[in-house]
């Protein structure tokens, strides 16, 4: 996996390029927000978030469905279960996942952050492939945005606490710091 900066897409991944993207106002990339998402909740491996990202939700054919079909969002990249990493947005690019938002006291992270989903939910634990995968993609961002620190980086639920709950308290973050502080791994 190699991140191209003049591009902002990421090599040896899938590609799944969502309309639901504009232009960071500053430019900046400065923080990393990880969320979580299954569609339907609690489903996995059904394709529905990549349909859901380019806007080919059909409304009908989930109850769950029909209240969000016409939302448009998106985020950098999705961690499946099994690990596998998709690409959605350009690094470059403004991919719309935090919503209204606040860290450190400014408002819009979406300006200036990265958003990673992990396919899952707030209760189930996430699986170690998707840990493996994490890792590795954060090493790679971090590389190439040396401003994503680990003080900044973040869950969805620290930007917009009274809106979000995930990743959830399945998520170990302690895990996810020891892992990036390993320098072996
Ligand atoms: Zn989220």
């Amino acid at each position: 996996m190699q991140l191209d900066p003049t591009s902002g897409w990421c090599h040896g991944i899938r590609h799944c390029p969502s309309p639901n993207c504009n232009v960071r106002p500053q430019g900046e990339i400065s923080l990393l927000v990880i969320h979580n998402i299954s569609l339907p909740p609690g489903q996995f491996g059904t394709g529905k978030v990549q349909a859901f990202f380019q806007n080919r939700l059909v409304a009908e054919e989930h109850p769950y469905f029909a209240g969000i079909a016409t939302l448009q969002v998106s985020a950098h990249f999705l961690i499946e279960r099994d690990g596998a990493i998709t690409q959605f947005v350009s690094c470059n690019e403004r991919a719309w996942h935090a919503g209204q938002s606040s860290f450190g006291g400014r408002e819009n992270c979406n300006d200036f952050s990265l958003g990673i989903e992990l396919e899952g939910t707030d209760e189930q634990p996430f699986t170690d492939a998707q840990y493996a995968a994490l890792v590795a993609l954060t090493r790679v961002l971090q590389r190439t945005y040396p401003a994503l620190t680990l003080d900044r980086i973040c869950g969805h639920s620290d930007i917009a606490p009274t809106r979000k709950t995930d990743p959830g308290p399945a998520f170990d973050w302690p895990r996810l710091r020891a892992a990036l502080m390993d320098k072996k791994e």
